[in-house]
């Protein structure tokens, strides 16, 4: 398996890689996002194998077989330890790691935010933390994972590389800003490798830090300087694994089909979704959920997309959706203008850098989107999560966080009759508090083991926003 730019020309073969060489990258070179060559085709027999593989040897075989298709660089011995010591119960609360839970009808909730980090984002993270250590160990070389998170995928990779060999972390964010348990679970935090940067000033700001450092590209070299940012392709890889989860716990045999609403911000995770469904999975709908900032609803209703300046992106009660750019679109965008390469490089790489959007509206292609490909989209707002919450604590008893209850918001204008559909559940409630007391007039259900999680000492460091202090400090925690 080969991976590829989606701003390669479709002649120019000679810049393809292989998974551990893309592992490790960000952007392609031309500032493209990799894809694989050609999507491995799961059929029936494979399909109904697996089925039994999930049910009977659980998740981290299932993770195998679906890694294998994608990377043979790595011995299939050492994929499956990787496999196999990422995907526990004692890492993800259960032993079926993605449990489904029935709401009403056709409704189900799956739970992907059992992991370190209570969000969806450690399905992934943990995987990736395990998949670096192994590839950095057999290259003999260090890396130094520079990020910027308004929450979520800060903590996430700072638990999946926590205590890892070869591995150091530099998260910034910004002071002051994010939830006191998200902060309480990035600055508890006391491992050698993980050092938290509180900048003064807003996500953009630690953003902008890290675009700087990132484009100082001696620097960068010298320092071994990496991401861990939703375009790496390893991550959305392991996102692909629970789609077929949530297929087989949903169904009986494989001529069932079901549909998928997923909250979106950076289209990383329905990007996972379309993936599993060009495999061949047996899926109907996807259905984007977005919030107020609604770039993606708005493409998938009239084939614009529109980039948002700061001014116009919204802070909302479900903040890891605050985006003002979907990172991952673009490869979407390549398979549906038929994996023409030049002219996803034409879009993204000057047009939409020059005029902010482009149009797709009247392209034959963009109905595709729609009837080829299964996209569908809604948008939910903050009175929109309040009621969904509200509603679905008191007539399930089941308690959701705001991002997930926009999946259930826009899930349920789309119910047709048929097929199950199941909203992914990207995090708990008690990491959005106050709309949930806002919601419910009650404190969310906190894991016990996250007791008293804000009263222990803190290890930050707070920086003025300054791309020049971040490197310094990096200089000084380099040995
Ligand atoms: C990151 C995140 C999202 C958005 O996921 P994308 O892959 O960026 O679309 C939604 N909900 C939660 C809780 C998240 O952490």
């Amino acid at each position: 398996m080969k991976y590829l730019s989606t701003r390669a020309a479709a002649t120019d073969s000679t810049e393809r890689k292989r998974f551990c060489e893309i592992l490790l990258e960000g952007l392609a070179p031309d500032g493209g996002l990799y894809l694989p060559e050609s999507y491995p085709q799961v059929n029936d027999a494979t399909l109904l194998k697996w089925r039994t593989v999930y049910h009977e040897q659980g998740y981290a075989e299932l993770a195998f077989e679906v890694l294998s298709l994608y990377i043979d660089d790595i011995p299939a011995a050492d994929l499956r330890a990787l496999c196999e010591k990422t995907y526990t119960a004692a890492v993800f609360g259960t032993g079926e790691i993605v449990p489904l839970r029935h709401l009403e009808n056709a409704l189900y909730l799956e739970a992907l935010s059992n992991g370190p980090t209570l969000a969806f984002k450690d399905m992934a993270m943990q995987l990736l933390g395990n998949l670096f250590e192994y590839e950095l160990a057999r290259r003999g070389e260090e890396l130094n994972i520079l990020g910027a998170t308004s929450g979520d995928t800060g903590s996430a990779a700072e638990y999946a590389m926590r205590g890892k060999k070869g591995v150091r972390v530099f998260m910034t964010s910004p002071y002051g800003r994010m939830s006191p348990f998200q902060q309480a679970q990035m600055f508890s935090l006391m491992d050698e490798n993980i050092h938290n940067i509180a900048v003064d000033g807003v996500f953009d700001d630690c953003q902008d830090m890290v675009k700087a450092v990132s484009n100082d590209l001696d620097f960068k070299r010298k320092y071994k300087i990496g991401t861990v940012n939703s375009i790496n392709w390893a991550r959305l890889m392991a996102q692909v694994v629970y789609y077929f989860a949530g297929y087989f716990q949903a169904t009986q045999a494989n001529t069932e089909k079901v549909s998928f609403a997923v909250p979106s911000g950076n289209f990383g995770n329905v990007c996972a979704g379309h993936v599993a469904r060009m495999m061949g999975l047996p899926i109907d709908k996807l259905i984007v959920a977005t919030n107020e900032n609604d770039v993606l609803d708005e493409f998938f209703r009239t084939g614009v997309y529109r980039v948002r300046g700061s001014a116009d992106t919204h802070e909302t009660s479900s903040p890891s959706m605050d985006i003002s750019k979907a990172s991952n679109f673009e490869r979407f965008v390549f398979d549906l203008l038929g994996r023409d390469g030049e002219r996803v490089k034409a879009l993204f790489g000057e047009t939409l850098a020059k005029d902010g959007r482009f149009d797709l509206g009247n392209d034959p292609a963009f109905k595709q989107a729609a009837t080829r490909y299964g996209f569908e989209s809604g948008k939910s707002t903050h009175a929109d999560r309040l009621a969904t919450i509200k509603d679905t604590f008191e007539r399930f008893g089941v308690m959701i966080d705001t991002h997930t209850a926009d999946g259930v918001k826009v899930a349920r204008e789309h119910l047709q009759a048929g097929g199950p559909m199941i909203v992914l559940e990207t995090a708990l409630p008690i990491k959005f508090a106050a709309t949930i007391v806002e919601a419910l007039g009650r404190e969310p259900d906190r894991p016990v083991r996250f007791d008293g999680i804000e009263v222990l000492p803190k290890r930050v460091t707070r920086m003025a926003a300054d791309a020049e202090a971040v490197k310094a400090y990096i200089v000084q925690h380099c040995p």
